[in-house]
């Protein structure tokens, strides 16, 4: 009696509760036509001030990298009294009272850090810079950031680089990716398809249709005379990657360079089983989806430089379709719509909003900054990305609404495209490792569904998790395509399971394998422009080093580029498996939870090991993966 008039009163209790939040989270359709998001951004969804501490440090240094990038680095000493001299100048000009007590503090600690560098800790700076934020908010400080840089002696606007030497500058002070020695080779441009920023395209095929007539000579050119196409297609070597999505697409501008996007395919070939190395390798490009001689197939026994303007063009694509389908519309946009849903339609105690929750810290305060300013008519995307900011968007919400949630199952994407075979593809990282990640949060959700739900009857009877899966797929709740079993709803425990690890697995793992290369890969423009600069009909003619750097981005563009990117690929805040201490009251928990992270641990290592025998992919390391997405 007292038990039953307990749960009545908990009943009672959340279901006001859950009124509030219906009122705190309401959907919109119109920041991102026609995607779901949350309509404001409702009080305790803002990012954590811990968050804020390592957005600070990284605009340290990017400000300061900027700083000496702009005025010269041409010894220390001089360049510090310059930018001092300079800073205090601009300080006057732009009568700055509000912020000036804070900022000539921050005057006096910059002699002592130009002199020593980012290897010291700058407590005071970045507490000074954090109190900043905290007075006159986000874009008040943003725009001071911008204004002061505005001042800058600027990489002359849309001039093309004499040399490649030139992007090098760019980083004085944070350090020159890696990527930046060897971005030219092709085995790292094909290791890219594999174990890059966007490890996602490559598709098996059977064999090259009309549009894409390479010839044998041509394969064996690269795979060896032993080799062929019928033999390679037979064996399942064969695959392709295509951006026909991208056909058609309106070129942008900013702020004046007429910029780029186009629509090429690549042929990728496995060596046979019985060569030393089974690495794939790169066999032709094609930069548009017609074939014929203003469109030709370049190999890499094309002349130097038409081999680098064509691999550039395929980079181009492949970054805009990186950038607005595999991190905004499939991590962000894709895991936003279950933050609003969950909060709609699962009460605060109910085990799988206690379950999901952590995984969705940040992640709508990130989305709406997002669509307030990144994505925004002149924000970075419109400057910066090839196409104008409606196409770019617009990309991006086909690239959601073609994702089905149950063709997104991790097993069954790299069923789909063909790559789950390890004999035919042995060497594919991406997938090896995303794999272990994805059994160890599998193990993890099942046990923990276990204890609340004994019987697919169990599941089919939860009234307030049905109206959660009738929500996440309705046109006026969540508009997830495809989710559901077939006949509605959620009836099994196993599709239960399947669809929170692909929640889960979305929010951590899969976003911080596209998200974080932003930093070490991307950030450098010759080997990832985010843009092209000449028309993919430049390749008729005979291409030279200077058509080639002509293609790449403007200096400036290459600097916001690295800037913003740089910044994206810097903030690890939280940790997957790290859920806050005493988050789940059910004491059964404990020991499930401590299981997940004893198999986090030995993932790590596993994956440790394998880079010892690869060129190394971290991406997908438990230590480098977020519990949510928040950057
Ligand atoms: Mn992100």
């Amino acid at each position: 009696m007292l038990a039953q008039l307990k749960q009545s009163v908990t009943s009672l209790l959340s279901h006001g509760g859950l009124k509030q939040a219906q009122e705190k989270y309401q959907f919109n359709y119109t920041h991102i036509p026609p995607v779901a998001m949350v309509d404001t951004l409702p009080e305790g969804e803002n990012f954590p001030l811990g968050w804020y501490r390592l957005l600070v440090k990284q605009l340290r240094v990017i400000f300061i990298n900027t700083l000496v990038a702009n005025r010269g680095n041409q010894g220390a000493k001089d360049v510090r009294d310059d930018i001092i001299r300079f800073l205090i100048e601009i300080l006057r000009k732009e009568g700055l009272s509000t912020q000036i007590s804070v900022l000539a503090r921050v005057l006096q600690i910059m002699p002592q850090f130009l002199l020593q560098g980012l290897s010291k800790d700058f407590e005071e700076l970045d507490e000074l810079l954090l109190s900043l934020i905290k007075k006159s908010g986000m874009t008040a400080f943003k725009d001071l950031l911008a204004r002061v840089i505005a001042h800058l002696q600027h990489p002359q606007a849309g001039a093309t680089v004499a040399n490649l030497e030139e992007y090098n500058k760019l980083f004085p002070v944070i350090e020159l990716p890696r990527i930046a020695q060897d971005f030219q080779s092709d085995e790292v441009f094909a290791y890219m398809q594999v174990a890059g920023y966007n490890p996602l395209m490559l598709q098996r095929i059977s064999t090259l249709d009309r549009r894409f007539p390479v010839s044998d000579k041509q394969f064996q050119a690269v795979m060896g005379k032993q080799d062929s196409l019928a033999q390679a297609a037979k064996e399942g070597r064969l695959y392709l990657v295509d951006y026909g999505i991208l056909q058609g697409a309106l070129n942008g501008t900013f702020p004046k360079e007429q910029k780029y996007l186009y629509a090429p395919m690549a042929l990728f070939a496995v060596p046979q089983a019985q060569e030393s190395s089974r690495l794939l390798r790169v066999v032709a490009i094609q930069c548009d989806q017609e074939p014929g001689p203003e469109n030709p197939i370049c190999t890499p026994h094309s002349p130097q430089y038409t081999w680098l303007f064509a691999k550039a063009v395929l980079t181009v694509a492949d970054a805009n379709f990186h950038e607005a389908v595999s991190h905004l519309a499939r991590t962000h946009l894709f895991v936003g719509s279950f933050v609003v849903t969950t909060h709609r339609q699962l009460p605060d105690e109910h085990p799988v909003s206690l379950l999901l929750r952590p995984h969705f810290e940040g992640t709508l305060a990130i989305n709406d900054a997002a669509q307030k300013s990144l994505i925004a008519s002149g924000g970075g995307v419109n400057r910066l990305l090839s196409s104008t900011i409606d196409n770019s968007r617009v990309l991006a919400v086909k690239g959601l609404q073609t994702y089905g949630f149950n063709a997104a199952m991790l097993p069954k994407q790299l069923e789909l495209r063909g790559v789950d075979d390890t004999e035919s593809l042995p060497i594919y990282p991406y997938r090896d490792d995303a794999l272990l990640v994805w059994n160890s949060i599998k193990s993890w959700v099942s046990d923990y569904l276990s204890l609340y739900y004994p019987s697919d009857a169990a599941v089919q009877n939860d009234t307030a998790l049905q109206a959660w899966a009738q929500e996440a797929h309705s046109q006026e709740g969540g508009r997830v395509p495809d989710f559901g079993e077939a006949n509605g709803g959620i009836q099994t425990l196993a599709y239960l399971i399947d669809a929170l690890t692909l929640i889960i697995f979305t929010a951590s793992a899969q976003h911080a394998a596209v998200n974080f290369p932003q930093k070490d890969i991307m950030s450098y423009a010759p080997a990832v422009p985010l843009a092209g600069y000449v028309p993919a009909s430049a390749l008729k003619a005979q291409i030279s080093e200077q058509d080639y750097l002509a293609l790449l981005p403007p200096l400036d563009q290459a600097q916001r580029q690295l800037n913003l990117l740089d910044l994206l690929g810097s903030i690890y805040y939280n940790r997957l498996g790290q859920y806050p201490k005493d988050h789940f009251p059910d004491r059964r928990v404990n020991t499930l939870l401590q299981k997940f992270q004893a198999d986090l641990l030995q993932v790590e290592a596993i994956i440790s090991q394998r880079n010892l025998e690869r060129p190394a992919y971290e991406y997908l390391l438990p230590s480098k993966i977020p519990q949510s997405i928040n950057i």
